[in-house]
């Protein structure tokens, strides 16, 4: 029955997780979830990794050729036998399976295939990628020897040239895949049962739709999951999925008993008390710690997997963009300083300079999650030893807006039980929204960042710069408004 049916590598490896994420990017590709920026420039990093990762094993020669799979076999087949010492992309088919691998390199006993990952470090799922491409090869007649996984070495620090030694790890799997080869066999049946049948097969949601990575298919089979539902509880992690299998989606729905953590029983409570939870003592004490001028401040990072710069290790943040609406005294109108870089040079040393510049003085420095901008600056100080002392006093200035959300001083039903900054605005000024913008959140500046690089279109580029800067604008004049609206509440006029 299943002896017509064809597996990529890809395809098994959905099936892996889910046999209905298999059926229905066999079947139903067309419901996958749209590819957005953020994807786009997630795999446009695992191909430069891909292309880094050849620069070590070098001397090599490819073996897949675009839109042929029948060809790539065959100039494969004739690398093998030509006794090349490396194979990019080494083409193979065995047992109704097709792979490519991306490093195949010729040893004393036989061959050591190579995956390369775009990680930091080797995750139990790679084990899969690593055996089926065992198994295939084997049953192909190529005698692997060795199989190990490329990921990127997170303690490597750019110093010059890019050391291709030191930038990778490698991981030996060959023992653990070994022992897989027969969970393999078995999974490739499953997979070619699961798609000789034609149909796409009833599979509930659970924790395997985003382990070990988010399937495609959230969008359609989540669908009839209410908003907003028990996996929005705050901190309610995998308990979310035992209520939903017992039936239980609403939050309003989850019994008054049911074990929670005391953060997750807070929201609960409070979702079904429906009313806003006010403490302001709690407010008033955050408000009266904060000294004017009052700084306004958003980063915006990339974060590459190949360190573009000095002084970077592999996903080392680069900032290169900031916004600052700073208030000299209660009700004075704001004024907006702002640094976004240009592309292609490495942007740290301009970005602290203008911005120590800007901030310069006394007066609370007001982030929205401190750990992200104090890590951001920590990182400076370290490339920068020299601006240590101003970079510290700007530390110490700062203060950290999430806190009263986050010790619950306020709490109102419409943040949905997140203290975002997305999430919180809307309470605050619903005239302000993320939604209509072209950039919307941190993940797609960074996407949109890197992209100009590639953007010829000086219009195009004019237009990104103008989303990223309006973007990052907003986030600043959200603080404003969130800080307005709390001293309100704190002192209610009377
Ligand atoms: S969303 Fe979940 S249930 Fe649906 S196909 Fe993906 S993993 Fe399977």
């Amino acid at each position: 029955m299943s002896g017509g049916v064809t597996l990529s590598k890809s395809t098994f490896l959905h099936g892996v997780q889910c046999q209905k994420s298999l059926a229905l990017h066999t079947f139903h590709p067309d419901l996958r979830d749209p590819i957005t920026v953020t994807t786009q420039f997630r795999m446009q990093n695992g191909i430069e990794v891909g292309v880094q990762a050849r620069l070590r094993y070098p001397g090599g020669s490819v073996g897949r050729v675009p839109d042929s799979y029948d060809i790539s076999l065959k100039r494969t087949k004739d690398l093998i036998q030509s006794g090349v010492p490396v194979i990019y992309e080494a083409a193979f088919e065995a047992e109704g399976v097709r792979i490519v691998a991306d490093i195949l390199e010729r040893t004393m006993t036989g061959w050591r295939l190579i995956e390369v990952k775009s990680t930091t470090e080797a995750k139990p799922e790679h084990r899969w990628d690593v055996a089926v491409q065992v198994y295939v090869q084997r049953k192909a007649g190529l005698d692997i020897k060795e199989a190990a996984l490329l990921h990127l070495n997170k303690e490597y620090v750019r110093q010059g040239e890019l050391d291709y030694q030191a930038l990778f790890c490698e991981v030996r799997l060959i023992n653990e895949v070994n022992d897989m080869q027969r969970e393999v066999e078995d999974a490739i049946a499953l997979c070619k049962e699961t798609l000789a049948a034609g149909a796409v097969p009833e599979v509930p949601i659970g924790p395997h739709c985003r382990d070990p990575i988010d399937c495609d298919f959230i969008g359609h089979c989540w669908e009839e999951v209410p908003d907003p539902s028990v996996f929005d509880v705050y901190y309610i992690g995998k308990k979310a999925h035992e209520l939903y299998a017992r039936g239980i989606a609403r939050i309003e729905d989850i019994p008054h008993d049911h074990p929670l953590d005391k953060r997750s029983a807070f929201h609960v409570e409070a979702h079904k008390a429906g009313e806003t939870i006010v403490k302001p003592d709690e407010i008033r004490d955050f408000i009266s710690a904060l000294r004017y001028p009052l700084y306004f401040l958003d980063f915006e990072t990339f974060a590459l997997p190949v360190p573009p710069f000095d002084d970077l290790s592999p996903y080392g943040k680069v900032p290169f963009q900031y916004s600052l609406h700073v208030q000299s005294e209660p009700g004075r109108p704001l004024r907006h300083y702002g640094f976004l870089a240009d592309v292609g040079v490495d942007p740290r040393r301009e970005f602290l300079e203008r911005l120590l510049e800007d901030t310069r003085g006394e007066g609370s420095i007001i982030v929205y999650y401190k750990p992200f901008e104090r890590g951001v600056l920590n990182s400076l100080a370290e490339t920068y030893p020299e601006q240590v002392p101003e970079i510290e006093q700007r530390i110490e200035r700062m203060v950290d807006l999430l806190d009263p959300f986050k010790q619950r001083a306020y709490w109102h039903p419409g943040m949905g039980g997140s203290n975002s900054l997305k999430k919180v605005l809307p309470v605050f000024a619903s005239e302000l929204k993320y939604g209509e913008m072209q950039v919307s959140d941190g993940d797609q500046a960074m996407a949109v960042f890197v992209s100009l690089a590639g953007e010829n279109d000086l219009a195009k580029t004019e237009e990104l710069r103008q989303a990223l800067w309006e973007y990052c604008k907003l986030d600043t004049l959200a603080m404003v408004r969130i800080l307005d609206g709390l001293r309100g509440i704190a002192s209610p006029d009377p």
